[in-house]
């Protein structure tokens, strides 16, 4: 749990967590010159609502400084809160917990994370018109960050890492996908290929990597459907104790493929690359509309804001130019302009 800085109140400096800085969220290397339980509130201008810049450059070191000031201050003094910092409500959930082990054991490892090693892939899967839930499932296959037997025993939320269909002593990943003979069954009716390439049994990340490469878009969305049912239909076996035949699960997968296919190829990445500035419309009539820019000046830590108000005739109204003492993040300035 971290605090999220509100009127900086409620928090300590030294003791608390509520540095954005991984992975101690405390300040760690500056000369504690302040009493040990000082509040954040003490770097805070209660008046503006701003960082006391000077103050907080001379206390911390300058990573450390950067970081403070790049969190923004709420003007209505809002208190302190506590938040879960794995999910972006805040609120503490079971698969972010998950995540956050996986996150932890990789870093005792001294790995990177897997995410990059599969980004080539997982940029390809991302354009097909697949279903959102068949998506995360193939993501997190592909990081080993699904709930298997296997994983489970890992993290020592279960004993026994058995199969729960074939009862084979471990149950990776690749062995729900094609070394149970509860997959082959369903591989086997599904495509001769798959069947085939099933013994082989690299990685599920491997696997995919080299059906992405292959560009054959209708084997591949087969083998992501397949694989998303295999998993679907042991989960029905774990949570219900039941056990499909083969051949729904290939049917229903035929099905989906054949419908997916109807639909048109997604032209998301193409309309991003083309876009470009609209040409400025006047608002509808009756109404006012307002533009505006920001821009930052590294080197004296200051912000510019223009704003410009105009009317349904284009006939403007009302400008505005200003600058502020803010820390020159980007998206920070285009924030404070809009506000
Ligand atoms: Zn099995």
């Amino acid at each position: 749990m971290l605090w999220r800085i509100g009127n900086g109140k409620s928090t300590e400096i030294w003791k608390d967590k509520w540095l954005p800085i991984p992975t101690t969220y405390k300040p760690q290397e500056s000369v504690r010159f302040l009493h040990e339980s000082t509040k954040v509130s003490f770097l805070i201008d209660e008046c503006t609502s701003q960082w006391k810049r000077d103050l907080v450059t001379s206390i911390f070191t300058k990573k450390e400084a950067e970081s403070i000031l790049k969190i923004p201050i709420s003007p209505l003094s809002k208190p302190d809160s506590l938040f879960w910092r794995c999910t972006s409500s805040g609120q503490f959930t079971v698969t972010s917990a998950y995540h956050l082990l996986n996150e932890l054991e990789d870093q005792a490892r001294g790995q990177s994370s897997n995410s990059r090693t599969h980004q080539a892939p997982w940029t390809s899967l991302w354009n097909l018109n697949l279903p959102n839930a068949t998506k995360t499932f193939l993501w997190r296959a592909c990081l080993n960050a699904l709930p298997t037997q296997a994983n489970l025993k890992v993290r020592k939320v279960v004993e026994d890492s058995a199969c729960p269909i074939c009862l084979h002593p471990s149950e990776t990943i690749e062995h729900t996908m094609w070394e149970c003979p509860s997959a082959r069954d369903v591989w086997s009716l599904s495509s001769r290929k798959f069947h085939k390439a099933s013994t082989l049994s690299p990685s599920f990340a491997k696997k995919l990597e080299s059906l992405v490469a292959s560009k054959e878009t209708e084997e591949l969305l087969l083998f992501a459907v397949t694989a998303w049912y295999l998993w679907k239909r042991r989960n029905e076996v774990v949570l219900q104790g039941h056990l499909t035949h083969p051949s729904s699960a290939v049917s229903q997968s035929q099905q989906l493929v054949e419908d997916l296919q109807k639909l048109p190829v997604s032209k998301k990445v193409m309309a991003l690359k083309q876009q470009t500035s609209p040409p400025w419309e006047a608002p509808p009539q009756g109404k006012f509309k307002v533009n505006w820019d920001a821009s930052v000046d590294e080197v004296s830590c200051k912000v510019g804001v223009g704003a410009v108000l105009r009317d349904w005739n284009s006939k403007v109204l009302a400008t505005l130019r200003m600058e502020q003492d803010l820390f020159p993040d980007p998206h920070m300035a285009e924030a404070f302009a809009a506000l």
